[in-house]
């Protein structure tokens, strides 16, 4: 929302519009003061006049409503001008664009147009400067010198520099101090959490982690769907864990073919600050990340090949350790899987039968989950799922009264049926009652898309496990074993008491237990 204040409308037509007028397009200036009127309205700014250039002139000199305008500006009248595009304000001569430039600048005059609001108290507001009628080369290349010295002490400084907000924030204007800060953006920072949990702890890939998002239907902000590189980059961004990032791409600006073109390319020797702003991501949980990508970055030679299908997957009941694959020295004699802690006593056991009991109880808890499942599946969709649906769609009725109420309280303003501190205070209640409704829909929302994505889950894990058991015995590389059983086991962890020297000994008196990555129900 914009600051108080009065604000004034300038209306001008162009050559085109004269010339657009001519094939019927209807009355420029009419149809300029309704759009701007209209975004007065929504933005609630009080506008205190109406600049109408009636003879148009392209240079200052024949325009008689922007001369009484720019003094105006200069006496600090007015908060801002709304015009529908900057040039409206000048075009053509240097001295007029640099009159108009200054005036604003020093008078701290907002310009908003229906796209985007230019404004000169915002130091980083690069646009304002960048509107290319405004300044001369040398002038703006100063400025923009001056602007980047001044973001990288305010990125040092923690403070948010950049004009769009990563994903999962907001951009804030800090309360007691020059510069923007970020504020997390709950419903993407909700998204951004979903990411990293997906990647970190659901053995995803970057490309499945997208594909899931895409399934449930969380959008990123601008985009229609999320792609291997938007997932990549939000993953790779240190803003999550409260960083400021400060020149991690460089713009390269170069001319091709007489065009100007603009490549960012990543640049290594960024600088990290700590931020002013929360973190969305906590520091394990991107560690994790990173190290995962680490892995998964494609190795060089073969030295690091995986021998132990169950490496990162089973641990000692005892103390806790992981479990440790120990080759035999002496040639054909099976691998044995033993207490990584020296000093724990949880007794070893040939690795090739710790693996079979895995399976076969991966089988068996198929089984189960089968006849679970089958109990389940009805009385799941008709419970919560439908409870939130009925609950989304009466909250959207309630949106759409409380806007109707607000469309008939501008009539009744109009019609003089209000007066305007009635109409003030009859719209602040209901404009109250909108966000209310409206944060409350998009919880119900959010709370839909994660009974279905259990829902989802629910239904894949059976397959999921088909394809697990039958697949397993059929793979040959442990690294792809592993992977295969990471996907439907979070952990196992086993326990051996007794020895089984005695040849009439089972070698598979031991104890698992096996935390399986199934959605609770
Ligand atoms: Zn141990």
């Amino acid at each position: 929302m914009l600051s108080q204040g009065t604000y004034a409308i300038y209306l001008r037509k162009s050559r085109e519009d004269i010339e657009s007028e001519k094939y019927g397009e209807g009355e420029t200036l009419a149809r300029h003061e309704k759009i701007l009127t209209n975004l007065a309205e929504k933005r609630n700014l009080t506008i205190g006049k109406i600049y109408r250039e009636v003879v148009s002139g392209e240079t200052i000199s024949e325009r008689k409503e922007m001369q009484k305008l720019l003094k105006d500006v200069e006496n600090e009248k007015w908060t801002g001008i709304l015009v529908v595009e900057v040039e409206r304000l000048a075009r053509g001569d240097t001295s007029d664009q640099g009159r108009v430039s200054k005036a604003f600048k020093y008078s701290h005059t907002k310009i908003i147009t229906p796209v985007k609001t230019y404004d000169p108290d915002n130091e980083f507001d690069e646009e304002y400067f960048e509107f290319g009628l405004f300044m001369s080369r040398r002038e703006y290349k100063t400025i923009n010198r001056r602007l980047q010295r001044g973001r990288e002490i305010s990125a040092s400084e923690g403070k948010f520099v950049g004009n769009i907000a990563p994903f999962g924030y907001d951009r804030v204007k800090l309360k007691d101090a020059k510069g923007y800060s970020l504020k997390i953006n709950e419903n993407e920072a909700s998204i951004v959490k979903e990411i990293f949990r997906l990647y970190a702890f659901e053995n995803a890939t970057i490309n499945s982690v997208a594909k899931q998002l895409n399934k449930l239907n969380l959008k990123p902000r601008i985009a229609k769907e999320w792609s291997i590189s938007s997932v990549k980059d939000i993953l790779s961004n240190p803003t999550y864990i409260g960083k400021i990032v400060w020149n991690r791409r460089k713009q390269n600006k170069k001319t091709k073919n007489g065009h100007l073109i603009i490549t960012r390319p990543r640049n290594q020797d960024y600088l990290i600050y700590e931020g002013l702003h929360k973190p969305v991501i906590d520091i394990k949980t991107w560690k994790l990340v990173r190290d995962k990508r680490k892995q998964n970055t494609p190795k060089v030679g073969h030295s690091n090949t995986i021998q132990n299908p169950l490496v990162g997957l089973v641990f000692c009941e005892k103390c806790g350790k992981p479990m440790q694959r120990r080759p035999y020295t002496k040639a054909d004699k099976p691998a044995t899987l033993i207490c990584s802690n020296q000093k724990c006593n949880n007794i070893s056991s040939k690795l090739y039968i710790v693996e079979n009991k895995i399976i076969e109880a991966l089988k068996i808890w198929l089984e189960n989950y089968k006849v679970d499942y089958e109990k389940l599946q009805d009385r799941s969709k008709t419970d919560n799922s439908n409870m939130i649906e009925r609950s989304i769609t009466s909250t959207k009725k309630e949106l759409e009264k409380e806007n109707e109420k607000l469309d008939k309280i501008y009539d009744f303003l109009e019609n003089g049926v209000y007066s305007k501190d009635e109409f003030i205070n009859r719209s602040k209640i209901i404009k109250e009652n909108i966000q209310s409704l409206e944060k409350k829909l998009t919880e119900y929302q959010n709370l839909l898309a994660k009974n279905e994505e259990m829902q989802i889950q629910k239904e894949v894990i059976i397959p999921k496990l088909e394809n697990v058991i039958d697949l397993y015995g059929k793979l040959e590389n442990a690294e792809d074993k592993n992977i295969l059983l990471k996907s439907i086991i979070a952990k196992v962890t086993y326990l051996k008491t007794e020895k089984a020297i005695k040849k009439d000994l089972d070698p598979s008196n031991f104890e698992l237990h096996i935390y399986p990555k199934i959605p609770k129900t």
